[in-house]
């Protein structure tokens, strides 16, 4: 099955099922979390897609997207994902101040309820929050009520701030979109945001190939994938992402690019 197949199908007939029958019980009958578990296969590949130049931008609809819209502004948008953590995010948070750029950071929501006061700091420095889902488990085989529950409980862990924080995007763990994930993003009103760029600072422990991998792919529109945490890659991995950041806001320096948030690069 194609994606674009997928997405004039699954997606709605699983809100006209949600709308039937109310969310509560659709979500409680067999037939939908079984039917949300026949697409994972397909769009789980959208996490290799920046290796394989990607034909699509987005579904239909900001469902998932991979890149920013093709407007030709100069404009990237950096995200991190895994945080906020007390001895990684600050200096981020820091750097991109240094350099007037603005970030994307992709909260776990366990991670928030621990951390309250930073995720508020991130906010006040003009960065977007978006949610990583409350623990950071793979989709994959993961039953829909269940992903439904957890991104629910992410999004009540950013809402219980004060002030408050409404996500509008959402980064499924590992990039896996199954279909309970989609119907999870649906259900919260959520946007689902991949990238297009990406270092693999958690599998390569080498600044420079990690700085190469990220800049071949640092186009208007990119959406750059980074970690500004350890909690759920191995150790270190943090560290490798912010020297490679160093190197990158130098390029975006000097190509005069800016990178913004995820909400400001897909607007028309
Ligand atoms: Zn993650």
């Amino acid at each position: 099955m194609k994606i674009t197949q997928l997405s004039d199908t699954f997606l709605p007939a699983s809100a006209r099922a949600i709308r039937r029958v109310g969310a509560g019980r659709a979500l409680r009958t067999a037939a939908l979390p079984a039917a949300a578990h026949l697409v994972p296969s397909v769009l789980v590949l959208g996490q290799w897609w920046p290796e394989m130049a990607p034909p699509l931008r987005a579904l239909p609809g900001g469902l998932c997207r991979w890149r920013g819209p093709s407007t030709g502004r100069p404009e990237v948008a950096l995200t991190f994902d895994d945080g906020p953590d007390p001895s990684t995010t600050p200096r981020v948070l820091d750097l991109l101040d240094e350099h007037e750029m603005r970030a994307t950071f992709f909260s776990s929501g366990e991670r928030v309820d621990r951390f309250p006061d930073l995720v508020q700091e991130i906010a006040r420095r003009g960065h977007e929050v978006g949610t990583h889902g409350y623990y950071h488990q793979r989709h994959l085989f993961r039953a829909a009520p269940q992903i439904v529950k957890d991104l629910e409980a992410a999004v009540a862990a950013l809402e219980r701030l004060r002030p408050s924080i409404r996500p509008r995007h959402f980064r499924p763990p590992y990039g896996q979109v199954s279909g309970g994930s989609i119907m999870a993003a649906h259900r919260s009103g959520l946007d689902m945001v991949l990238w297009s760029a990406w270092g693999r600072e958690w599998a390569d422990r080498s600044v420079d190939s990690v700085t190469e991998r990220l800049l071949s792919h640092l186009g208007p529109g990119a959406i750059i994938l980074l970690h500004d945490s350890d909690g759920s890659a191995p150790k270190g991995t943090a560290d490798i992402a912010f020297e490679a950041l160093k190197r990158i806001l130098a390029e975006l320096g000097e190509r005069r690019m800016k990178s913004v948030r995820i909400a400001d690069l897909v607007r028309n």
